[in-house]
C-alpha cells in the first residue's frame, strides 16, 4: 500500500511538469498496457494540429475517447467550453482526476464501446464534437458505435492507423474500398487530414497513423428505401470480394440466383461485376431492387 502511494505521488508530480516541451514528459513508473492499445501521443505540435483540424472553439462540447495522460485533454480544455473524457484504464483515471480537478474537464471511467452518447447529448443539450487518438485495437468498433449515435455528433476528428484511415476515404475500384468506406461515406464526409509517424508516440506503434475528420451529414449521402437492407447488401457484396456480385449476393443474402439476377437487371447493374466497383448510389438502387424478394 505504502509503495503504491509513493508511486502515485511521483506520477502526479511528473505528469504536472511543464506542458511546453516538444516531447511531453510522462511518469517513468507507468507501464503501458497493450490490452488497452496504449500508445501515447507526445508530440505537442501534432496534438495542436489535431485540435486545429477539428476546429474546436469555445462553444464546443468535446468528447475525447481514451485521454491517456490527458495531454490532448489539456489543450482541448483551453479551446473548448467543456471536455468529457472517457477512459477505461482506472490507473489513468485517477491520475487524470487529480490533474483536472478544478476546470472544465470531466473524467469518465467507462468503456467507450458502451458509453451512452445519447445520454451525454441530452445532458449538454447540443451536438458533440468527438476528438481522439483512438486505441487502435478497437478503433473500428468505436467508430461504428459513434456512427450509431450520429444524430448526437457534429464531427469526429480521429487518429487511426493509416490503413484504416485509407479505407475510410477510399473510392470504388480501389483496394481499400470496402464496408468501412461505405458506412463512413454514407453517414459522414470523411477527409484525411495528415499522416503521423510512429515516433510521435510512446511506445511507438508498429504502423503509421493518420488523422481523419468525419463531418456528420444531416441525411445519409444517398437516399434508400431501407437503410438496414442496404447495409446487408453491402456486407454481402464485400463478404466474398473475389466473387461476382451475382454469386456474392445470392450466397450472402440466401437468395435464389434467379431472383438476384432479376434484381440486378432491374437495377441496371451487371452481375459479373465485383462489389468493390459499386458506388454508394448503385448500392442504394440495388438494395431497393432486392427489397421486393
Ligand atoms: N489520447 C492519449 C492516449 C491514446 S492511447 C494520447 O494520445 O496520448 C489509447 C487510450 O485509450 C489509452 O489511454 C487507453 O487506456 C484508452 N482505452 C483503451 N480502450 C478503451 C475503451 N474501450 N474505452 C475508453 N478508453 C479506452
Amino acid at each position: 500500500m505504502k509503495k503504491d502511494k509513493a508511486e502515485g505521488g511521483r506520477m502526479r508530480a511528473e505528469v504536472n511538469k511543464s506542458f511546453d516541451s516538444s516531447l511531453i514528459p510522462h511518469p517513468s513508473s507507468f507501464v503501458s498496457k497493450k490490452r488497452f492499445g496504449q500508445h501515447f501521443l507526445r508530440d505537442q505540435n501534432i496534438i495542436r494540429k489535431i485540435i486545429d483540424g477539428a476546429g474546436v472553439s469555445k462553444d464546443d462540447i468535446v468528447l475525447e475517447i481514451g485521454p491517456g495522460f490527458g495531454d490532448m485533454t489539456s489543450l482541448l480544455s483551453q479551446k473548448a467550453e467543456r471536455v468529457m473524457a472517457v477512459e477505461l484504464d482506472r490507473e489513468l483515471c485517477s491520475i487524470l482526476s487529480e490533474k483536472f480537478s478544478e476546470n472544465n474537464v470531466e473524467i469518465i471511467n467507462a468503456d467507450a464501446l458502451k458509453f451512452d452518447i445519447g445520454g451525454l447529448y441530452k445532458r449538454v443539450g447540443r451536438k458533440i464534437k468527438v476528438v481522439a487518438n483512438l486505441p487502435y485495437n478497437i478503433s473500428t468498433p468505436v467508430l461504428f458505435r459513434l456512427l450509431e449515435g450520429k444524430e448526437y455528433i457534429s464531427s469526429m476528428t480521429l487518429m487511426f492507423q493509416k490503413e484504416v484511415a485509407d479505407r475510410l476515404v477510399a473510392k470504388p475500384c480501389t483496394k481499400d474500398y470496402g464496408i468501412l468506406s461505405v458506412f463512413a461515406q454514407l453517414y459522414t464526409v470523411p477527409s484525411l487530414l495528415f499522416k503521423v509517424s510512429p515516433h510521435a508516440f510512446t511506445p511507438p506503434p508498429k504502423v503509421d497513423s493518420a488523422v481523419v475528420r468525419l463531418e456528420m451529414l444531416a441525411e445519409p449521402s444517398v437516399k434508400t428505401d431501407n437503410e438496414e437492407l442496404m447495409l446487408k447488401v453491402v456486407k454481402a457484396a464485400f463478404g466474398q470480394r473475389r466473387k461476382t456480385l451475382l454469386n456474392a449476393l445470392s450466397s450472402g443474402l440466401s437468395l435464389l440466383k434467379n431472383d438476384v439476377e432479376a434484381a440486378l437487371k432491374r437495377a441496371g447493374i451487371d452481375g459479373s461485376r465485383r462489389g468493390e466497383t459499386l458506388t454508394l448510389s448503385e448500392f442504394s438502387t440495388l438494395s431497393n431492387s432486392v427489397a421486393s424478394f
